[in-house]
């Protein structure tokens, strides 16, 4: 495959390494040519390796993420005001969509003779990076803001990383370790490498559901990474002659951080930082989004929108989620949910239409205040108890 990286925006291209960002300051992405491209005949249980002809990476480690069900959740959608479709990126190996892309980060460091790779997170790519050097015997070393909860670190420590708990802005650590001088290779969110895997997640809605092309698609954003992956697959897509109608993108925000929203809102053509507030979707909070600029052009480009929503429309989701559909997620997953009602409800999703919410991240990794309501019992008692609830 050939490695270039071009820019989305102003079409430079660039040896892959030769730079991190374009001459115009924009992100770069692999230039892939798609235009031969199929549905493959291999084996759904290869996950995303399936699309290896369109991956950069010729010798893939770990467990293969992706092939991810995508299901009807016909009994959400009242509450959504659509037709609603999940895609359940909690069943990736490491329990969210972060491993598509490590894997291709990961897996590309491996076979350039890498010893060490890295990343910067909030806690999903620092276990989904610190799994796949594990099962690639690569040395790996995270960085996390110094706030990082306790019971999120001990998931990370079990794969063996060396973790750093950084005090300060973590817009410039992100840059920061983009240019050092290190014989790391990191994948941070929004670089060509994770791009280039996250993308996958959208060749599997399209086929999943082909021949029809969904109305929208929904995701929470924060980088901008995953966002800028799926709009790289629709373009693919759409130049390969494999969907000839262009899905909707729809990015939700939380209402505390949303940097995006707002420079869509006010009809900018760039995302600036923003002081934000703490939210329940920490995996979202992102005051200065990498991939910003990218994302808005993406939604602008597909008829899209990016908005947000505030914490209170997120938990309620969630617990939608969890009693209507049986998934349980994080709240950074649930705000495409909370997004889709608030679209419905401004008419810009109707009733007849299919829409995609894709379900980044699973809620079986912390604890939430949910309320248990349980109550102990004698064993000789079982049946009285039992018809105390059910009747008989
Ligand atoms: C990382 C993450 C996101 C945001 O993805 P970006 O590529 O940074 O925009 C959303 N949900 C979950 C659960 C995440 O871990
Ligand atoms: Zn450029």
């Amino acid at each position: 495959m050939n490695q270039q990286v071009r820019c989305y925006d102003c079409g430079n291209a660039y040896e892959v390494d030769a730079r991190k960002r374009c001459e115009c300051g924009e992100p770069l992405w692999f230039d892939t040519d798609s235009t031969d491209f199929e549905w493959p005949d291999a084996e759904w249980s290869d996950g995303m390796w399936r699309y290896a002809d369109m991956l950069p990476v010729s010798d893939p480690v770990g467990i293969p993420p992706g092939t991810t069900p995508l299901v009807r959740a016909d009994r959400l959608d009242e509450y959504a005001g659509c037709t609603l479709y999940v895609k359940n990126e909690a069943q990736n190996p490491t329990g969210s969509f972060k491993d598509r892309g490590t894997a291709v980060g990961v897996s590309h460091a491996s076979e350039t003779g890498y010893e060490w790779v890295g990343t910067v997170s909030h806690g999903n790519m620092a276990l989904s990076t610190s799994a796949y050097a594990a099962s690639a015997g690569l040395e790996c070393t995270v960085f996390v803001p110094a706030e990082t909860p306790p019971a999120r670190l001990e998931l990370i420590a079990r794969h063996g990383p060396h973790i750093f708990r950084v005090e300060g802005d973590y817009g410039r650590l992100y840059e920061e370790t983009l240019s050092l001088e290190t014989d790391v290779a990191f994948v941070n969110s929004d670089t060509p490498l994770r791009v280039a895997g996250q993308k996958t997640v959208a060749y599997e809605i399209l086929e999943q559901m082909q021949p029809t092309v969904p109305d929208a698609v929904v995701l929470p954003i924060s980088s901008g990474g995953q966002a800028s992956g799926v709009w790289k697959a629709i373009r693919e897509l759409e130049r390969a002659d494999l969907i000839d109608d262009v899905p909707a993108l729809y990015f939700v925000q939380a209402e505390s951080c949303d940097p995006i929203a707002t420079a869509y809102r006010e009809g900018e053509p760039v995302v600036t930082p923003v002081t934000s507030e703490e939210t329940i979707a920490v995996s979202i909070a992102n005051s200065d989004p990498p991939s910003g600029t990218r994302a808005l052009a993406a939604a602008r480009d597909t008829d899209g929108a990016v908005i947000s929503v505030p914490d209170d429309e997120i938990r309620d989701a969630m617990g939608q989620l969890s009693t209507k559909a049986g998934v349980s997620v994080e709240p950074s997953s649930a705000v495409s949910l909370a997004g889709i009602r608030r679209l419905s409800r401004s008419s810009a999703v109707e009733t007849e239409d299919n829409v995609v919410a894709i379900l980044t991240g699973s809620g079986y990794k912390e604890r939430y205040d949910t309320e248990v309501r349980s109550r102990t019992i004698d064993l000789d008692d079982l049946e009285r108890e039992l018809a105390t609830v059910v009747g008989r």
